[in-house]
């Protein structure tokens, strides 16, 4: 393995140790993107980061870190859920999605089963695994859209039934009405969580109307993705307030950082950048995806910032010759080894992904 494909599998989590050697003073500010390094359509961050109304929030953020920033969070409670026209109940805050998924299994399942797709985002089916819960992996179907019947017929005493709309890794996106036929035919007692972590980039309408008809349905959305916000860490857990309280109990009126409470606020209220981000990226993704398929490349029906190529034989070892031309992609998934995940950068991260590509298949 290149020292470049170990690198990009390292991830801050081991970086971390060697923070001690750095000179704050001298760090140079961070940049979403820098014209320096690897391309980075690995983890499908944003290529834009914080929104520049999200990063003045940022700084006047600070001046409040010396206090647990509980009004913050219930201002940003309270927009989100009025532009939704929920109650304030019917919102809760997580430092980032990923907690409110792990918190989901813990709260919903252990006796009882988790019911994911397959290939979809592992957080759940790794917390489950991890506290000995039975997962059952279904298939996307034909149209790469989850299978709802063979999900609904996987465990009839399922405790949560997992779906990501839009999926990751594949983007593509599972129709509103097979959403509202799984919930009006699942399991009596389970949870059904739609994740969606990629919906602000689709033309997919939310499920977060469902949740007032609804006392089982959870659903998640995150800043960490068109709102550019990953390292800021906020996510947003919707359900109606028995189904919140119980993931309470493992959150126990947790509150996100300040600074990113106020980014939140400030993303939320830009009223354009949903509109100009997700116009970027679908013209950024579906040029790459035109070019791909110009050469014969097959690729997944993606309405986010990533998407999936069949490369037709082993995908590792396209990942890694990437790697080696500097260019980071995702990874592969085991029950798609020959499909690679690409993640949408910018204009240059894109020309840089083509140039690579060309040269690793050439
Ligand atoms: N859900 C999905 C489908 C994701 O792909 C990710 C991150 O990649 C998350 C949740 C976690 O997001 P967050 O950064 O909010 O924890």
């Amino acid at each position: 393995m290149t020292d470049l494909s170990r690198r990009s599998l390292v991830g801050l989590g081991m970086a971390l140790p060697l923070l001690g050697h750095i000179n704050w003073a001298n760090a140079a500010p961070f940049a979403a993107t820098t014209n320096t390094g690897p391309t980075r359509i690995n983890y499908n961050e944003s290529p834009w980061g914080p929104s520049q109304a999200a990063r003045e929030a940022m700084r006047e953020g600070i001046s409040l870190c010396g206090r647990y920033p509980y009004d913050a969070q219930y201002r940003l409670i309270d927009l989100f859920a009025g532009e939704h026209g929920l109650a304030s109940d019917q919102v809760q805050v997580f430092c980032g999605s990923k907690l409110a998924l792990q918190h989901a299994v813990m709260a919903f399942t252990g006796p009882r089963s988790l019911v994911v797709p397959e290939p979809s985002y592992e957080a759940p089916a790794e917390a489950a695994t991890g506290q000995g819960t039975q997962v059952h992996s279904v298939a996307l179907d034909a149209r790469h859209a989850h299978d709802i019947d063979a999900m609904l017929a996987a465990d009839r005493a399922a405790g949560l039934i997992y779906l990501c709309n839009p999926n990751n890794p594949t983007g593509t996106v599972t129709p509103r009405e097979d959403i509202e036929r799984l919930l009006a035919r699942k399991p009596a007692g389970s949870v059904v969580l739609v994740d969606e972590a990629y919906i602000h980039f689709s033309d997919a309408q939310s499920c977060i109307d469902l949740v007032k008809e609804h006392p089982e349905l959870l659903v998640l959305q995150t800043f960490s993705k068109l709102y550019g916000m990953a390292g800021a860490r906020l996510g947003l857990a919707i359900g109606q307030a028995p189904l919140l309280q119980r993931l309470e109990a493992f959150d126990g009126q947790n509150v996100a950082a300040a600074p990113t409470l106020l980014a939140g606020l400030a993303s939320l209220q830009d009223r354009q950048l949903v509109r100009q981000r997700k116009a970027d990226n679908a013209r950024l993704r579906d040029q790459t995806i035109a070019w791909l398929a110009k050469r014969g490349w097959r690729c997944t029906a993606s309405q986010t910032n990533c998407f999936m190529i069949d490369m037709r034989g082993p995908g590792q070892a396209v990942v890694e010759r990437l790697a080696e031309e500097g260019v980071l992609v995702g990874r592969i998934w085991p029950s798609w080894p020959n499909w690679v995940r690409v993640s949408v950068g910018d204009e240059q991260d894109m020309q840089r992904f083509r140039a690579a590509f060309a040269k690793v298949t050439g």
